[in-house]
């Protein structure tokens, strides 16, 4: 494992069905995002609709606008990353580690469509990560 499986799967070679079938992927993961936005935005303005004079359900309402203004800074991040791999798919810089260069596999990108790093230096980054929680 490790760097020859990372080898490995750097030699197989993204081809176009491969590439137009995670656009595709992509797409439909977009559309589907924007319709539970719009989903949790109608069900949001169904709630303001019925204002409950009492103070406790006012404090409710407003943990539930924060946690949906959460959800929904969550949800234009995924979007925006999947506007970013569609947007390099198009150019064909698709699938490329933005961390060091390398191409990253074929199942990763498949797995997973809108990363930007390798395996290897997204196990790394995951590292850091882990380090620094333990520091805190
Ligand atoms: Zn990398």
């Amino acid at each position: 494992m490790g760097r020859e499986t990372h080898f490995f799967f750097g030699v197989e070679t993204m081809n176009n069905s491969k590439l137009l079938s995670i656009k595709k992927k992509l797409e439909k993961q977009r559309s589907d995002l924007l319709q539970e936005a719009e989903q949790t935005l109608l069900d949001k303005i169904g709630k303001e609709k019925e204002s409950f004079p009492d103070p406790t359900d006012q404090a409710v309402a407003e943990l539930d606008s924060n946690f949906q203004l959460r959800l929904r800074g969550r949800e234009q991040k995924l979007l925006k990353k999947i506007d970013e791999a569609i947007a390099r798919i198009e150019d064909g810089t698709y699938g490329v580690c933005e961390s060091c260069g390398e191409n990253i596999s074929v199942r990763r990108l498949e797995a997973r469509p809108v990363t930007t790093l390798c395996i290897e230096c997204k196990t790394q980054q995951e590292e850091e990560e882990k380090m620094m929680e333990r520091k805190r």
